[in-house]
C-alpha cells in the first residue's frame, strides 16, 4: 500500500567548507499523485557521490546546483508503485534520477528499465552504473592502457577506482593502487588482486613509498583525489602517459584552492597527455559499456563491494563520512525493501 506522506532531504544551506548536518533538513511531504505519462517510484537504493558537494555550492559548473530548499540531487533504484505511462508498469525496477527522497514522480525520458535477473539491483548504481561507465571511458578512452604497463589509481577502493584498477589489470597492466588505511589496502591486494596498494595516510613519504611500488615509473595514472596525492605520482610519470583527470575528491570541501607544488613543467619534456572528463561526455555509448561490464560481472571477472547504509535519515552523515573517506566501497543508502525480500 501507498503512504500518504514520504520523506525527502532538502539542501537547508550552503556549507562553506566541510558540510554538517545542520545543511540539510529532512521534510515530510503528502504523496505526490502521478499524471499523465507518469510514473510513481518507491526508491529503493539512492547513490552518494563526491559530486553532489559541487551541487551544494553556488558557482557555475558543468551542472547547475541544487537551490537551497530543493531535494539535494541524486542517482536512485526503485520500484514503480503506480504508472500512468505505457512503458512502465506496477512491479518494474527503474534507475533514475529521482534524488534523496523516499518516492518521486518521473516520466520514461529519465528512467531506465532494469532486468532484476542480470545483476543485484543497487549495482545499476554502481559497478553497472555511473561509477562504473566513469571507470570505463575514463580508463579506455583516455587512460589507453597498454598491456605490461603500469596504471596507478587513486581512491582505489571507491566505487570508481575499484573498477578502473580491475579494469587495468584485465587489460594486461600492473596495477598500483592508492588509498587510505590499512584496510582498504588489504582489501584491494587480497579481493581485488591489485599488484601493490599504497597507504597515503600512513606515516613516512608517500613520493618514496610510490617510487618503490612502481620502479618502472608510472604509464598511466587515473585521477580521482588530485593534491598531495597527486603530486606524489606526477614526477613518476613516464614519457607518454596518459592522466585521465576524474575528480579531485581532497579540494571539495576547500574553501579556496589550494597551492601545491608547479609539476607542469616535466610533463612537457615527458609529453604526458592529461584530460579532464565527465561521464556524461560518453552516454551516447552508455548501453554497449553496461553490456560490456554486465558480462564480466555475471562470469566473475569484475568484482564490487558496495557500502549499504540503511535508512534516509541517516544520508546525511553518510555523505559527510564519503567525504572524510569514512566509506568502504561504492556509498548507497537503502531506503527500502526490494520487491519480495527484506
Ligand atoms: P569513492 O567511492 O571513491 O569515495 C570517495 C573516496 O575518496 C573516499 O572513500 C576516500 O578514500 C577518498 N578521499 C576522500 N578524501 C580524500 C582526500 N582528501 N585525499 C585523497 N582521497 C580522499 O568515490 P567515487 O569513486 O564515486 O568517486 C571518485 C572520484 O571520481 C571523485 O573525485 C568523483 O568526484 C569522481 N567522479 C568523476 C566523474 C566524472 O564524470 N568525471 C563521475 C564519477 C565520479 P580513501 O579512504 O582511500 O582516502
Amino acid at each position: 500500500m501507498i503512504p500518504s506522506t514520504y520523506r525527502r532531504v532538502v539542501l537547508a544551506r550552503r556549507p562553506p567548507g566541510e558540510p554538517t548536518d545542520n545543511d540539510f533538513r529532512i521534510e515530510e511531504q503528502p504523496m505526490p499523485e502521478p499524471r499523465a505519462n507518469e510514473v510513481l517510484v518507491r526508491v529503493i537504493y539512492l547513490s552518494l557521490d563526491p559530486y553532489m558537494r559541487g551541487r551544494m555550492r553556488d558557482q557555475a559548473s558543468y551542472a547547475k546546483p541544487v537551490g537551497i530548499g530543493d531535494v539535494m540531487e541524486g542517482g536512485t533504484v526503485g520500484e514503480v508503485v503506480a504508472s500512468n505511462n505505457p512503458n512502465f508498469k506496477t512491479g518494474d525496477i527503474v534507475e533514475g534520477r529521482l534524488g534523496w527522497q523516499e518516492y518521486g514522480v518521473s516520466t520514461s525520458h529519465n528512467l531506465r528499465l532494469i532486468d532484476p535477473s542480470l545483476a543485484p539491483i543497487s549495482t545499476a548504481n554502481g559497478v553497472l552504473g555511473m561509477p562504473g561507465l566513469t571507470a570505463w571511458f575514463g580508463l579506455y578512452e583516455i587512460g589507453q592502457p597498454k598491456p605490461g604497463e603500469t596504471v596507478v589509481v587513486s581512491a582505489a577502493s571507491g566505487a570508481v577506482g575499484q573498477v578502473v584498477g580491475q579494469l587495468a589489470k584485465l587489460s594486461g597492466c600492473r596495477v598500483v593502487a592508492i588509498a587510505g588505511g590499512a584496510k582498504k589496502c588489504a582489501f584491494i591486494k587480497d579481493d581485488l588482486g591489485f599488484d601493490a596498494a599504497v597507504d597515503y595516510k600512513a606515516s613516512g613519504s608517500l613520493a618514496a613509498a610510490l617510487a618503490a611500488a612502481c620502479p618502472g615509473g608510472i604509464d598511466g595514472y587515473f585521477d580521482n583525489v588530485g593534491g598531495p596525492v597527486t603530486d606524489a605520482v606526477v614526477p613518476l610519470l613516464n614519457f607518454w602517459a596518459r592522466v585521465p583527470l576524474c575528480g579531485s575528491i581532497s579540494a571539495y570541501n576547500a574553501e579556496k584552492p589550494e597551492l601545491g607544488p608547479r609539476l607542469l613543467w616535466p610533463m612537457v619534456g615527458r609529453r604526458v597527455h592529461m584530460q579532464g572528463f565527465i561521464v556524461s561526455d560518453f552516454a551516447p555509448r552508455f548501453e554497449p559499456a553496461r553490456r560490456a561490464m554486465g558480462e564480466l560481472v555475471r562470469a566473475g571477472r569484475l568484482t564490487f563491494k558496495e557500502d549499504i547504509v540503511v535508512g534516509l535519515e541517516n544520508a546525511p552523515r553518510a555523505f559527510i563520512g564519503l567525504l572524510r573517506g569514512e566509506n568502504f566501497g561504492k556509498l548507497q543508502i537503502k531506503l527500502g525493501p526490494e520487491p519480495g525480500r527484506s
